[in-house]
């Protein structure tokens, strides 16, 4: 596997999202650090970049509610690398409607190499890194190789000459 590397800019693009069990959890979290957060750019889910705006006063680019998209929203601006970490506070107790998208967020997090907290302590390192102000180039799999390797494979091949009616 080759690697390339992503540029994360030193304001960063951090999104936020708590599952309802988890909103309080989160709103405290940022209370305490919103002289950090207010020099980066916030996104979150719906109901809670609302709670965010309230609470910190800052501006919050707000997305879905998670159960209607908002999960999938966040999960594809990583992809898109326009999010640089993710603070995921989702509810271990409880099951939620859209479990599904939530696995994928995660998934996304781990196949870009975002850094991401689902609980507070995790949360509190992220934000208290040094690299949070900086520049930092992150490594993401080479993932040209694969699409390259998928592309080559043999049923697009076969595809292909179905569709030049060569079958
Ligand atoms: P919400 O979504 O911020 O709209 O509550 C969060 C989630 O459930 O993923």
């Amino acid at each position: 596997m080759t690697y390339r590397k992503v540029a994360m800019p030193a304001r960063k693009r951090i999104a936020l999202v708590a599952h309802d069990g988890q909103k309080q959890n989160l709103v405290e979290w940022a209370k305490f650090n919103r002289g950090t957060l207010a020099a980066h750019e916030i996104w979150a889910t719906g109901t809670t970049g609302a709670m965010m705006e309230t609470v910190l006063g800052l501006p919050v680019s707000k997305l879905l509610s998670g159960p209607l998209g908002g999960d999938q929203q966040v999960g594809a601006m990583i992809v898109e690398g326009k999010i640089d970490f993710l603070i995921f506070f989702w509810d271990p107790l409880e099951p939620q409607p859209h479990d599904p998208d939530v696995k994928a967020l995660l998934r996304m997090a781990v196949v870009w190499n975002i850094p991401t907290a689902c609980d507070r302590a995790t949360a509190d390192f992220i934000i208290s890194s040094p690299l949070l102000d900086t520049a930092y180039e992150r490594r993401v799999p080479d993932y040209e190789a694969y699409r390259r390797e998928r592309l080559a494979n043999d049923d697009l091949k076969a595809a292909a000459k179905i569709a030049k009616g060569k079958s």
